[in-house]
Parts: C-alpha cells; sequence; structure tokens
C-alpha cells in the first residue's frame, strides 16, 4: 500500500515545481514530510481582548475605530494610526505602508489587527501589525481555534503552509501515518496514536484546551515530543551500533610503559582517575571500538588520564591521535606529552593547520609510516591527506567545543580500513545529566568526580568596574608575593579583532600602573609561535601578570597563577566563566577569582555571579546554566542543527529523557521502526548509513 512517504508534495493542488523546490528547502519533499512540519507554536486569535486591559509584550488581537491617522515625520518617517474601543487606545504604527493603505486607515474605518504589545511615544503600540479593514464577524465563541505558525523558508509565507498542511491533513484518512510507537507505552502515558496527534497539532479543534497548546503540553504535543527525543536518541545509538559493527584492535598493554609512567610522575592517581583508567583499560583491550566519554570538572585531571590511555595503546604496538580544539590547549598537550612520554623513548609528533611545507610532509610520513607513536594537534590531524599506519585510539579533549555534528564527522575520518581506532571523549566542562544522556546516547560515560588532594578552594569575589583601582593593587600584591595573575579581557559579540585590541590597551594600561611586574599578552590574533612564546614565558614564571582573551578558556595549567581577574563576566556563559575560573586554585597556595562587572547588573546577571560564588561544583554550575541558557548553549551546538528540535523544548521537557533512555534499546531490535522514525525527525540531517 503505499503511503504518505512515496506522496510527494506535488500531489497536492497548487504545488508545482517551483513551490516543491522552496519547500525541499525545509526539507519536506514528501507528505509525510509536510506533516511532520509541525507548528512551533501558536497565536491565540480566538478572541479579541480589550485595550484597556492589555499589557506590554502581549499578543492577541483587538478591535476598534480609527480616531486619527497621522504621517510622523521622526527619525524614520512612519503612519500614525490610533484606534480607539470602549475601554482604552492602541496605536498601530507603519514605517513601510503604500498610499492605498493610508487611504484605507482613515478615521472612523474599524479595524481588527494582531500584533504585540510595545511601548511608544503616544502609548501602547503595535508595528506593523496584521490587520483588516471592516473585519468579518468572530466566529462565536467556543468555535474559534488557535491559528498554527510554522517554520517558513525565504519564498513561503505562513498562510500558504498553512493551507498546505490543512491539505495535506485530509490524506490521513486513507493514508494514515505509520505508528512505531508501542500500543503499551502510548496507553501508559495516556497518549493519543500518531495519526490523531499530528491531525490535531496543525488544526486544533475549537474546544482543546488552550493553555496547554499554547505551552506545549497537550497530550498529542507532548506524544510527538516524545517520539521526537526517542528518534534523537536512536540516531545515536544507530551510529554507535554502525561504528561497533566493525572490529578494532585489542590494545593489550605489553611492557611496562604505563608502570614506568606512574613512576616518574610527582604524585599518584586520584581513586576517581584510577576508576576511569580502570574503564579505559577494559574497553582498550576489546576487539570492538571503545566509545567512551570521560567527564571531570576542572582541574579533576583528565589530561594524565588521557596519558594512560594512549600508553596502553602504544604498549600494544598501535598509534595515537589527539586532538584539541585550540592550538593553545593542544600545544599545552603537546608540551606535557612530550615531557611524560620522550623519556620513555616514545615519538610524538606536532600538527596543527600551521604546520606547512616541508616540515608537514614530514610529519605525514612519519604518521603513515607509523615511526610517530602519538600525533597531537588541532582539528588539521583529521585532513583527507592525514593517514596513520595503525591508529589504534583517537583521543578528543575538551569536546563540547565541537559539537555533535563534528563529533560524528570526525569518527569517519578517524575510521581508515575495515578497522575502527578506540575513541575516547574528555569534556572540558561537567555536563548536566538529562543533557548527556540524550546528547551523547551514543557513548558511554565515566566520571572523575573528585579533585586531586589539596587543593584549596577559590574564593570568588564579585565587585564592579568602578573599584578598577583596588583590583589593580590586588594584583600588585599577590604578583610582589611571588604568585602569577591572568587578567582577561572579555568582549563578546564584537569581533575577534576588537578584543585583541581591547586586551592590547588593557596590557598597555596595566603595564604602566604595574610598573614593577612583567606583563604579557596574548590573543587569538597572534602567531601560534608567538602564542606559544608568551605561555612557556608565563608558565616558567618569567611573566607575572598574563592579559589574555578567552583563548585561555580552555585547559591552560599553571599551578603557581593564584590570582585571575574576570573583566564584564556577565556577559559570559556560567560555564565559561566557571572554566576560566578554573585556572587558578591549582596549586598549594589561597586562590582568588575576581569577577568585575559593569554597572548596574541586570537581576538575571546578579543571580549569574551569584550561583558562581556559592558554588565550585562545575556539576552544579551546569545545570545552572542549563536552566538559565538552554542546551544549545550549554553544548556548544547551536549551529551545528543536532540539538534542534522541531518541538521538544529541553526544560519542559526533559521529563521524558529517562523513559525515552529506557525504550530506546529494546527498539533497536526492530531496526525497520529505528531507521523509519530516524528519518521521520531527523531527515537528510544526519547520515548514518557509513559511518
Ligand atoms: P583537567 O581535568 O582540567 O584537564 P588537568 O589534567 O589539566 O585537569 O590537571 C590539572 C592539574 O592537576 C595538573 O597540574 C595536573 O598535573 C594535576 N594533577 C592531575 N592529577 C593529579 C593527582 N592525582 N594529584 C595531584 N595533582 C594532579
Ligand atoms: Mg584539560
Amino acid at each position: 500500500m503505499a503511503s504518505l512517504e512515496d506522496l510527494p508534495v506535488t500531489t497536492l493542488k497548487g504545488v508545482g515545481a517551483a513551490l516543491a523546490a522552496t519547500l525541499a528547502k525545509l526539507e519536506i519533499r514528501t507528505l509525510q514530510d509536510l506533516l511532520f512540519h509541525l507548528p512551533h507554536r501558536y497565536e491565540d486569535r480566538t478572541r479579541i481582548l480589550p485595550m484597556g486591559s492589555l499589557r506590554l509584550g502581549d499578543t492577541g488581537v483587538v478591535e476598534g475605530t480609527v480616531m486619527r491617522s497621522d504621517m510622523v515625520m521622526g527619525r524614520r518617517r512612519s503612519l500614525q494610526v490610533t484606534l480607539r474601543d470602549d475601554t482604552g487606545f492602541l496605536v498601530m504604527r507603519f514605517f513601510h505602508f503604500s498610499a492605498a493603505q493610508k487611504n484605507q486607515l482613515t478615521e472612523g474605518a474599524t479595524v481588527r489587527c494582531y500584533g504585540e504589545v510595545r511601548p511608544g511615544k503616544a502609548g501602547f503600540e503595535f508595528y506593523h501589525p496584521e490587520y483588516q479593514v471592516n473585519p468579518p464577524p468572530m466566529p462565536p465563541p467556543g468555535e474559534a481555534t488557535l491559528t498554527p505558525v510554522y517554520p517558513l523558508t525565504e519564498g513561503v509565507q505562513q498562510p500558504r503552509v498553512r493551507s498546505l498542511c490543512r491539505q495535506a491533513l485530509g490524506y490521513l484518512q486513507r493514508y494514515p501515518i505509520r505508528d512505531w510507537l508501542p500500543g503499551s507505552l502510548l496507553a501508559d502515558y495516556q497518549l493519543p496514536d500518531i495519526s490523531s496527534a499530528v491531525a490535531l497539532v496543525h488544526a486544533p479543534p475549537a474546544d482543546a484546551p488552550v493553555n496547554l497548546l499554547m505551552e506545549g503540553c497537550h497530550p498529542a504535543q507532548q506524544r510527538l515530543v516524545m517520539e521526537e527525543l526517542l528518534a534523537h536518541q536512536l540516531s545515536l545509538l544507530l551510529v554507535r551500533q554502525q561504528i561497533q559493527q566493525r572490529q578494532a584492535l585489542a590494545l593489550l598493554p605489553r611492557g611496562e610503559l604505563t608502570e614506568r609512567f606512574l613512576d616518574q610522575l610527582p604524585f599518584r592517581l586520584t581513586p576517581a582517575q584510577s576508576r576511569v583508567v580502570e574503564d579505559i583499560r577494559q574497553d582498550l583491550s576489546q576487539p570492538l571500538p571503545m566509545l567512551r566519554l570521560v567527564q571531570g570538572d576542572v582541574g579533576s585531571g583528565k589530561t594524565v588520564v588521557a596519558a594512560m590511555a594512549a600508553l596502553q595503546a602504544v604498549s600494544s604496538g598501535a598509534q595515537v591521535a589527539l586532538m584539541a580544539p585550540t592550538e593553545i590547549l593542544a600545544e599545552q598537550h603537546f608540551q606535557n606529552f612530550r615531557q611524560w612520554m620522550e623519556p620513555l623513548g616514545l615519538e610524538l609528533e606536532w600538527l596543527s593547520g600551521k604546520v606547512k611545507g616541508k616540515a608537514r610532509t614530514r610529519t605525514l610520513e612519519r604518521l603513515a609510516s607509523g615511526e610517530a607513536n602519538l600525533a597531537i594537534g588541532t582539528h588539521a590531524l583529521f585532513q583527507e591527506d592525514v593517514h596513520f599506519e595503525r591508529l589504534g585510539l583517537v583521543i578528543v579533549d575538551e569536546q563540547h567545543r565541537f559539537g555533535v555534528h563534528q563529533r560524528l564527522a570526525l569518527r569517519d575520518k578517524g575510521a581508515e580500513g575495515r578497522l575502527a581506532p578506540h575513541q575516547l571523549i574528555m569534556t572540558a566542562t561537567p555536563i548536566p545529566r538529562t543533557l548527556a544522556m540524550s546528547a551523547y546516547a551514543d557513548l558511554d560515560t565515566s566520571v572523575i568526580d573528585e579533585l586531586p588532594p589539596g587543593r584549596k578552594p577559590i574564593e570568588t569575589i564579585v565587585i564592579p568596574e568602578a573599584r578598577r583601582d583596588e583590583v589593580v593593587d590586588r594584583v600588585r600584591e599577590a604578583c610582589q608575593g611571588g604568585r602569577q595573575a591572568y587578567w582577561v579581557c572579555t568582549l563578546i559579540e564584537e569581533s575577534e579583532a576588537l578584543q585583541c585590541q581591547a586586551a592590547e590597551v588593557t596590557a598597555e594600561n596595566l603595564r604602566e600602573r604595574l610598573p614593577g611586574l612583567k606583563v604579557g599578552l596574548v590573543h587569538g590574533r597572534l602567531k601560534a609561535t608567538e602564542k606559544a612564546e608568551v605561555m612557556d614565558r608565563f608558565k616558567s614564571g618569567e611573566l607575572d601578570l598574563l592579559v589574555a582573551t578567552t583563548v585561555i578558556e580552555v585547559g591552560v595549567d599553571v599551578p603557581n597563577a593564584s590570582l585571575i581577574i574576570i573583566e564584564n563576566p556577565e556577559r559570559l556563559g556560567l560555564a565559561q566563566l566557571h572554566q576560566l575560573r578554573g585556572r587558578v586554585g591549582r596549586g598549594e597556595e589561597a586562590s582568588f577569582c575576581v569577577l568585575m562587572y559593569q554597572a548596574p547588573l541586570s537581576q538575571n546577571g546578579r543571580a549569574r555571579l551569584q550561583a558562581l560564588r556559592e558554588s565550585q561544583d562545575g556539576f552544579v554550575i551546569a545545570e545552572k546554566d542549563l536552566e538559565i541558557r538552554g542546551p544549545g548553549e550549554v553544548l556548544g551546538t547551536r549551529q551545528t542543527g543536532m540539538m534542534q528540535f522541531r518541538l521538544a523544548d529541553f526544560e519542559r521537557d526533559r521529563g521524558w529523557i529517562e523513559t525515552v533512555r529506557e525504550i530506546a534499546p529494546s527498539m533497536m531490535a526492530t531496526p525497520p521502526a529505528v531507521h523509519a522514525l530516524v528519518r521521520r525527525w531527523l531527515g537528510e540531517r544526519v547520515r548514518y548509513g557509513d559511518v
């Protein structure tokens, strides 16, 4: 039997090749695609609101008589139409308007309009509202329905999508949508079947509860939300399954490399580190590709864990690639690993986008021939012409910077030939549990849940920029006492060039004010070698104060630094601030973090800085961050689309995550259901065929 998936959109009246091409931009090709193009919100145009009851930010319909209509010549010319009803006034304002519009909206005309209430010179205003002159009667109460609002693309308007969806609904009777969810599940949660849910969401009946629908909590919406979250989960499990269909080298350590490494360390692994090392050791010794995420708070000692994994791989004759998101961080890993591993007789190679020409050729040769045991660098490691002789393990540090999609893409690159490498992924920031369950469903997780002993808590101080002098004094004292400090300049939203400039100005200013101190500067526009040189000088203690942009956000490790000043912290996310703060508190000295904000702080801004002052637990802070900013920001995947849902809202719907995670593995036993659901909800966005 034919299904909605086999019926192209051109089946519908009024859809020709041109409109079909436009719809394809929204990934709508079939009637089923169209029906899963779901309204992301509704407008309530079911009743007329009294003008006197409006508040700022309200949206809705008002109706009244035009009292006057004026051309206003302010900074921008506009047409200002004042409406009144029995309860009050409202101004419609148009910055673009035709002569016909102006002539229509004359004194005495009856106008119904829909808009959002904004503050204006003349009281409350609607800018460019949709309006009707001499409107038809409103449907009687109880018969009016909510108006769905759809995501659009250029070339197709709201009314068009609405009418197409309504037309497509007409096919549902004859071609019901296949319901892949187990009936028992729907019964347990009292959820409607898929076809009824889709129909209701596109065309909510008049008696459907308005509030539930507006908030996305109607059972029909929740049924779809749950299915969408499930489809995302399944897509990740599918990727995992496909990777694990391939074999990996069973990396059985030989010799005593790891023991020798541990002997030369100036400390012992914490119990948490040992546990995670053991998880990894087990995985690596299987002929099945490891897919493991290591989470640990800032400073929990993930690098040593990575080194232990690398040594196990190398000692069994495999090569290792370690990738970090920034040059600075990759460079630091390179230096650490070199210091640890060259004495053990291992060969390391460095590769970033800035390695060119002969040096690059030589590096590539040494990787391809197997002469080099370890390659450390940036994403340049995964360019097409980079080949390994026997790549056994890929380690990716500070993963969340890359985004989910990139993570999946990297896997393709890492996998050459018949064997897939083991994969170890380390996150910079703790990830809230529900988010991790959903965004990293394809990975096993280990958590380093304890910091090395002897760490002193970092005292966090929140202070307005007006007290800059005191802050400068504090820096002077710390440095004169033999410690070192960071001064972080932030200017987000502005260009990188401006950021760097601001850091330059600040550095210059601090040099003048702190004549006895050696002040260094790093920012994103320096050459890699210049950056490395400044970092080296800071590390060796030659520089007292390091002025930096947020390039130092991740991973930089200088235990003698005990003070960090962060300018404009109110503009950064909590997780990022926690990362920055984590640059100090790594040594024996009491450490301080000064958050120097621009007054006045918004209420939200105050709450955020407060949260940071009160907690040093990255997991607690990550939960707060998720609450305040949403998952896209927290994971850094806003651009990548992977965590962008059609209907689901991570905050509102996180209650489903646990359920979805429970049912997903058993659904994997039914591949047609898995593929159908993934295609239905993720379309072409995920390549899962040939990982
Ligand atoms: P992160 O988890 O943030 O990447 P690092 O691996 O950079 O942390 O480690 C932070 C610091 O802690 C480094 O100076 C490292 O040498 C040190 N360190 C790691 N493990 C231990 C340990 N078990 N005992 C003492 N210090 C440790
Ligand atoms: Mg690190």
